[in-house]
């Protein structure tokens, strides 16, 4: 992490020495006069994100798409999980700021030089503005992943229903192919191809399809990073699987720098994580502006966390109230507690 941070610094503070008429052009609204428009993403990408408006925002220059999430999924969250990190889902903002937003590379630039995902961060970003993190923790050894089923955790009980959960920065997102994702685009759309369609980006620009190609066929010859090209138009592109490591580990792109992700919520959690408890989480109701309640079992024990956004002293602060409510006997999480997050997930 110190290293990935110092690196992004390094980046950040070289594009200011060298571009600073960029980083002002960077910092102006989205909305004001840029050169970044929607309509510049293309049709595939506007079609790819319209069903998740609410939760998710496109707008593209002639290098990047920038991308503005809540981060937040519309659909059941956290159900299921048996081994719970004591995380909550906690909203982004949504921001028409480009310089805050997520940049991936309009023009993906193949690359024979793999690039592996480090298990810190996403490593792509869903249609519905979800990120996707890898199948593993990130390696103690030079921050690359491999993967290691003692440490995915969907075999490890600490994702939901839809494959996703609330990792150390309370931040939503996915481990693993996004049924729940995949299963909205059906309803949206009143079709089962659109389950094999475009379902999101990595970071270094390509897309990732679903489990088979657009047309149905099995998705073959597929590379060590879980992508290929058919020479058939798609262009070189990643696929999902059921089985692990479900998603690339690694990238057959270059990553550029910029587009480090600084929403990565671990560089800036809003409260320390616990370490993962044997609680079975029964329900969850998400408010993004009021109440939202996590519930539980501990022991056979019903329990849950209320929290709801509360006033910031810093306006370059996001809020929290928690309030554990009726935690049985030896459960993680007791009393209240407030906690706050850098808007964005930016560190402090
Ligand atoms: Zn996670
Ligand atoms: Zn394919």
């Amino acid at each position: 992490m110190t290293t990935s941070r110092t690196k992004y610094f390094l980046a950040a503070l070289a594009a200011l020495a060298c571009l600073a008429l960029a980083s002002l052009a960077l910092n102006q609204p989205a909305t004001a006069s840029t050169t970044a428009t929607k309509a510049k993403c293309g049709t595939a990408r506007i079609n790819a994100v319209k069903y998740f408006s609410g939760n998710v925002s496109i707008m593209c220059d002639s290098t990047w798409m920038y991308v503005s999430s809540l981060e937040i999924p519309n659909d059941e969250m956290m159900v299921g999980i048996t081994g719970w990190n004591e995380q909550v889902p906690l909203p982004f903002v949504m921001s028409d700021v480009l310089s805050t937003m997520w940049k991936i590379p309009l023009k993906p630039t193949y690359s024979k030089t793999l690039t592996a995902t480090t298990g810190v961060g996403a490593t792509a970003l869903m249609v519905n503005g979800v990120p996707l993190f890898n199948a593993t923790k990130p390696s103690q050894v030079g921050n690359q992943s491999t993967y290691q089923a003692a440490a995915d955790p969907l075999l490890t009980g600490e994702l939901d229903h839809c494959d996703g959960h609330s990792g150390r920065g309370d931040d939503y997102h996915y481990h693993a192919y996004p049924t729940c994702l995949v299963s909205a685009l059906v309803s949206f759309t009143h079709s089962t191809s659109s389950k094999v369609g475009i379902l999101g980006w990595a970071l270094d620009g390509f897309p990732i399809y679903g489990l088979t190609e657009p047309n149905g066929t099995p998705a073959t010859k597929l590379d060590s990073c879980m992508g290929h090209d058919l020479k058939n138009g798609l262009g070189y592109h990643y696929h999902f699987s059921l089985s692990a490591p479900y998603s690339p580990m690694c990238f057959h792109g270059l990553v550029p720098p910029e587009n480090n992700p600084e929403h990565q919520p671990a560089a800036a959690p809003a409260r320390q994580a616990g370490a993962p408890a044997k609680v079975v989480i029964t329900a969850m109701h998400f408010e993004i502006a009021g109440k939202s309640t996590l519930s539980y079992n501990y022991n056979g024990a019903p329990g849950s966390v209320t929290y709801w956004p509360t006033a910031s002293a810093d306006p370059n602060k996001d809020c929290w109230q928690f309030d554990y409510v009726n935690p049985p006997a030896g459960s993680p999480g007791t009393g209240s507690q407030i906690a706050c997050r850098p808007r964005n997930g930016r560190g402090s």
